[in-house]
This record gives structure tokens, sequence and C-alpha cells, in this order.
């Protein structure tokens, strides 16, 4: 049953994740996501529908606008793919409940930060503090306890020392983020802090065995590794935690 489920709300999944694209386009450049109609960033011919369906479209035109040519990036239907992938794992996860409406949301909002951090380098407050009051909020009416507040006050407090510490590395948009990760995730926003950190070793110690010293100023957008963090710890942050706690005692 979960599994139909799931599998129907690939198609609004698909939806959201459009809406996320112009979000992603728009809120950096301080736009309205309303209006206009979505139009090629190049030669602004407005998309028709038949350009405009998620992923599908991408594929048919290979990547390039009808118009002009111009390439459009596979960020597009990457954002597309993962929002509807996520809000599947969440339906399967958390069934038809209140939970798993927060829980897409979450996942939405994660999505649409790491587009912009990988494009335009910043995670906007206008998303993640509005998103991080709606999590508290809304966790601590479902399931009232004070780990969503002290998650958040936890998370974010911990990255701003981190901040002040080396200030090169992360930036006040990522004290912001984990603000939200601590709200929505609670006690398991430690394992998505730590699974964030270790996965953006990955690419910083490539670009230092690539370039060397040089690296330290080409600085890695941290957001998309907390998200990809906040997602394992979303659905598996639980087990993570306790196995952890076991092998401690
Ligand atoms: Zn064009």
């Amino acid at each position: 049953m979960e599994l139909a489920l799931a599998a129907f709300s690939l198609a609004p999944g698909l939806a959201v994740g459009s809406f996320l694209n112009v979000v992603a386009a728009r809120v950096p450049r301080r736009r309205s996501v309303v209006k206009p109609a979505s139009a090629c960033l190049n030669c602004g011919t407005e998309l028709e529908w038949r350009d405009n369906v998620p992923v599908i479209s991408w594929l048919l035109l290979r990547g390039r606008c009808r118009s002009c040519g111009t390439r459009i990036s596979a960020l597009y239907p990457a954002v597309e793919l993962a929002t509807a992938l996520l809000v599947a794992a969440c339906v399967l996860a958390f069934g038809l409940s209140a939970r798993m409406v927060v829980a897409a949301a979450f996942c939405a909002v994660l999505v649409a930060v790491s587009a912009i951090d990988l494009t335009h380098r910043i995670i906007p407050n206008r998303i993640v503090v509005p998103a991080a009051a709606i999590a508290l909020a809304a966790q601590t009416v479902l399931s009232p306890s004070p780990q969503w507040a002290l998650g958040a006050l936890g998370a974010s407090g911990f990255l701003f020392l981190a901040v002040l510490a080396y200030p090169a590395g992360m930036g006040m948009g990522d004290v912001k983020l984990a603000l939200l990760m601590g709200a929505a995730l609670g006690k398991t926003v430690g394992v998505a802090l730590m699974l964030g950190m270790l996965l953006a070793l990955v690419p910083a110690i490539f670009l230092l065995a690539r370039h060397g010293s040089k690296a330290r100023k080409m600085g890695i957008p941290f957001g998309p590794f907390l998200a990809l963090g906040s997602v394992v710890a979303l659905f598996f942050g639980g087990q993570l935690l306790d196995s952890y706690l076991a092998l401690m005692s």
C-alpha cells in the first residue's frame, strides 16, 4: 500500500521539483516566483508546456534551449528527480501523516538551498529563516519536546563557532541552514552535521591534492553536503544514533 502511494507521489514530487527550479533561479535575483512564466535565461523565449515537463523535456531537448540552442544545466532535471524521489521516500517512511508533510517540505527546502548554493554560493535568509521557524513550530506541535529548539540552537551554535574559528570554510548562511536542520531533525541533527562535514572532506581533499595550497582559496559550497547529511539523518538518524550510542557504552 505504502509502495503504491509512494509511486503515486512521484508525479506531484516532480511538479514540486519544477517549482523549486523556479525558486532557485529567481530568489537569489530577488524576483517573483509567481510571475512571469518560465523563459530561457539566455534568449528570453517563454517556455511552451511541452518544453516545461519535468526531466522529460530536458532529455528530449538534450539539455539545450529549443530557440537559441544554449545549454540548459543538468541541475534542472537533477533538482526535479531528487525532489520526486525524496517526496516518495518520505511517503514510504512516514505514511500519509503530518510528519510526512513536514519531512517532505524539509527535503524540498534542502533541495532548493543546495541548488542555490551550487550556482550562487549563497544560502538565502528569505528561505531558511522562515523554514526554520515553521519547522520548529510544526515539530514542537506534532511531538512536544524541547529537542527541536535545542537541536536548532545547538547545531547553529556549533557551526557559528566553526565560522569564527575558520572564516574561510563556512559562512553565516550555513549557520542559518543549521538552525533549520536542528529544528527539523531534533536530536539526530548531530548525525547530519557529522556526515555533512565528512562528505565535504571528499572534494576538499581532492582539491588539495590537485591544486595544492591554491585550493585554500577555492571554497566549496558547504550547503549541499549539510543537506545530504540531513537527508540521511531524516531517514536513518535514529538507527545511526542508537548504534553509535551502543558502540560507546
Ligand atoms: Zn534560449
